[in-house]
């Protein structure tokens, strides 16, 4: 499983998953390394341990990026690693533990030992802070919307921002967690120093427009998702009228599931925005069956 590994940058690695395009990272200089997001099956979690040990590298530390079930399934594979996390991390994955549980059991392909416990964060932050992995700093931050936890790296001295969950060129903005909140959190991001844009699902990419279309298109979608869904409530549509209202917001990234999550965001915007509905629906309801979004 070796062939997936691959030196993006001097100081960046990442080893890539059969399944979800999901990608985790190594940042590295020195001899000492910072590990994220190990995923995705047990045998490339193996294999990135393996691999992370045969270069005599020291693992300081494992940055889960947000507590979502794909995220952190390989912490357990760096005993001797902290594990650092935005401060929501802890809240969410108390709250989540069971659907994480569920999906584990569900997708016997990760090969993953049940029961599994979310890992515990070793040390959080609220906004901002910074770590240090040889001579490189790592600046964290906080960028809540698709989770709470949700949390970006940025490597500056070399351009990197590694964008988890958003900015991707496969999926649109899963809008699980907030839609004011992502809206304001893509609308702080900058691009500054950026030369490298990794997220965690879909192509790394260092085409500077390409990067910049990726921010600008799901800025877009976010506005237009909420003025859509907030004129629709305000009109007192249903959920159907106001799902075919949003049916033709348009984005950039073409695979097929993201028409099932902008279904998903509508209804979840339209209960955020205040519509009326009978039953769980959107993120919720996919959460309740079982759905390894
Ligand atoms: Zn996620």
């Amino acid at each position: 499983m070796e062939m997936t590994l691959q030196q993006l940058t001097p100081n960046l690695w990442l080893n890539s998953s059969e399944l979800f395009t999901y990608h985790s990272g190594i940042f590295v200089s020195e001899h000492r390394a910072v590990v994220i997001d190990p995923g995705l099956k047990q045998n490339e979690i193996d294999a990135l341990a393996r691999f992370v040990r045969q270069q005599n590298w020291q693992v300081d530390a494992v940055i889960l990026t947000h507590g979502d079930w794909d995220h952190i399934l390989g912490a357990s594979a760096f005993p001797n690693a902290r594990v650092v996390a935005q401060r929501e991390y802890v809240a969410k994955t108390k709250r989540s533990a069971e659907y994480i549980q569920r999906v584990i059991e569900k997708t016997p392909d990760l090969g993953i030992t049940v029961p599994f416990t979310p890992p515990r964060a070793d040390e959080t932050f609220a906004e901002r802070m910074t770590l240090q992995v040889g001579a490189l700093t790592l600046e964290l931050f906080h960028t809540p919307g698709h989770a709470p936890d949700h949390l970006f790296i940025q490597e500056r001295a070399n351009g990197i921002l590694w964008s988890a969950d958003m900015l991707s060129n496969e999926e649109i903005p899963y809008v699980i967690d907030h839609l004011g909140t992502i809206a304001k959190t893509l609308n702080a991001v900058s691009l500054e120093d950026v030369r490298w844009l990794v997220a965690c699902h879909g192509e790394p990419t260092n085409d500077l427009t390409e990067i910049r279309a990726r921010l600008e298109n799901d800025r877009a979608y976010i506005a237009e998702l909420q003025t859509r869904v907030a004129r629709s409530v305000s009109d007192g549509k249903s959920l159907d009228e106001t799902q075919e209202l949003c049916a033709d917001i348009s984005y950039r990234q073409s695979v097929p599931d993201n028409r099932g999550a902008h279904h998903r965001n509508v209804a979840s915007a339209y209960v955020e925005l205040g519509g009326q509905v009978s039953e769980p629906v959107g993120w919720r309801r996919a959460q309740l069956e079982i759905m390894p979004y």
